[in-house]
């Protein structure tokens, strides 16, 4: 039982969110209530000036590496333009990602596009901008590229390859991405990384700069990364040894966030000093140069800052067993408890109770059981059809995951500073989705 559920945990709500006098959660300086009348509910709510503090802090842990933002997080013109002004680089790998860093013309020498099956045309469009990296995944797509170069006269591509380690992250299995049994990459143990490295070696019209490892996501301790960076220096070694010092490394994203109080992430300083002295002495040790080094954070970037706002419509008490909240939302604007069994947590947002707390479930509107937003939290045993709840924790991984299940138009994302609210992404209508059927 939590000793109070009217307390705002540290660590789980964005830098700005507080309570007002009356006990009514404000994020920005603006009061929720408020924000659920001028916008609406479900909402995303955005904290403009956490999601800024996030990039700097990556920024200034990182200062010798390359910070790329990774974009699928949650990508928005505003999110893209806050990590360009944060001297962040930017990670794509689509061409509708790609679109958003060319809406507010992101340099393209800091951007990088990986993906395991990228089209001709999505190559062709990170050709014709320029990008700054290409993290090849396949063999197909170094054929593809290799072709695609002659079109764009003076074009040198800048390639990564992605090398599957063998580490299995201690993270859900769908966002496990570096064990031999998933589809990311070149297998390090059947020799096909090596095999790729050679082959753009060779290749007079592709430039290898390196080799890039994503080991998974919401990853919560360093060892997996230690384990990655290690076998990657191993492989960057031989090669080295044949002539070639790779001059760059790339470790990829996956730095996990608190969602619930059990959650101890590691934080960017102290995960930046594990990652530059493991390489340090791994490279030493090797005898080799020290490459430099490149990270991907999405979720430990956006995640903090965005906070889901519903609105309660019907509490069913389940006795001896729970009670269920249903809000206005549900899987279709949170599919990561559906998806990943992730756990969140939630509080009564618009008043202050001292009804004593009840185990919780709080459910969507979808039709479907598994339409879980928070599996098990305390809420005060008084909470009601109209009062609103807040999940934090819902930066990345929610708006740009949202589906449309039940012809349920998406939320809005409202930015929140200084006193002031503004919609960054604004709420999908029914039109919206009938302007989609033309049959
Ligand atoms: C998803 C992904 C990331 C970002 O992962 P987070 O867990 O959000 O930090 C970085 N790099 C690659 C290649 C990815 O696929």
């Amino acid at each position: 039982m939590p000793e109070d559920v009217n307390a705002l945990h540290p660590g789980l709500w964005p830098t700005t969110a507080a309570l007002d006098d009356h006990g009514v959660l404000t994020i920005g300086g603006v009061p929720v209530s408020e924000i659920a009348e001028r916008h609406g509910t479900p909402a995303y709510v955005f904290d403009e000036v956490d999601f800024r503090a996030r990039c700097a802090a990556f920024r200034e842990a990182f200062h010798d590496f390359d910070v790329y933002y990774a974009g699928k997080a949650f990508l928005s013109r505003t999110t893209a333009r806050i990590a360009e002004e944060a001297g962040l680089s930017l990670d794509v790998c689509t061409e509708g990602e790609l679109a958003y860093a060319q809406a507010v013309g992101f340099p393209a020498e800091r951007i990088l596009m990986h993906g395991n099956n990228k089209s001709e045309a999505e190559l062709a469009a990170a050709l014709e901008y320029g990008v700054g990296r290409i993290v090849v995944d396949s063999f197909e797509e170094l054929d593809r590229l290799h072709a695609l170069v002659p079109h764009f006269p003076g074009s040198r591509p800048r390639v990564l390859l992605r090398v599957t380690v063998g580490v299995r992250a201690d993270t859900h299995a769908y966002i496990a991405t570096a064990h031999e049994d998933q589809k990311f990459g070149f297998s390090l143990v059947g020799g096909e990384a090596e095999t790729a490295i050679r082959r753009v070696l060779d290749d007079g019209l592709l430039e290898l700069r390196g080799l890039h490892s994503h080991i998974g996501s919401q990853i919560l301790g360093t060892a997996g990364f230690e384990a990655a960076a290690k076998r990657l220096l191993e492989l960057r070694a031989r090669i080295a040894r044949e002539g070639a010092e790779l001059p760059e490394l790339d470790l990829g994203g996956g730095f996990g966030i608190a969602y619930t109080p059990a959650d101890e992430p590691t934080g960017p300083k102290e995960m930046a000093d594990i990652l530059r002295t493991v390489v340090a002495r791994e490279c030493a040790a090797l005898g080799v140069g020290v490459p430099r080094l490149a990270i991907e954070p999405g979720r430990a970037i956006a995640g903090p800052s965005g906070v889901t706002l519903y609105r309660v419509g019907t509490v069913k008490h389940r006795q001896g067993i729970r009670t269920f909240v249903a809000v206005d939302g549900g899987m279709s604007d949170n599919v990561r408890t559906a998806l990943y069994d992730a756990s969140y947590s939630v509080r009564l947002a618009g008043r202050v109770s001292d009804a004593a707390p009840v185990l919780v479930r709080v459910v969507g509107k979808h039709c479907d059981a598994g339409d879980v937003v928070v599996r098990d939290d305390h809420l005060p045993g008084d909470v009601r059809p109209g009062d609103l709840l807040a999940v934090p924790g819902t930066g990345a991984y929610c708006r740009s995951l949202a589906h449309n299940y039940n012809q349920i138009p998406r939320p809005p994302v409202v930015a929140v500073a200084d006193g002031r609210t503004r919609e960054i992404v604004r709420r999908e209508t029914i039109a919206d989705l009938m302007g989609l059927d033309v049959g």
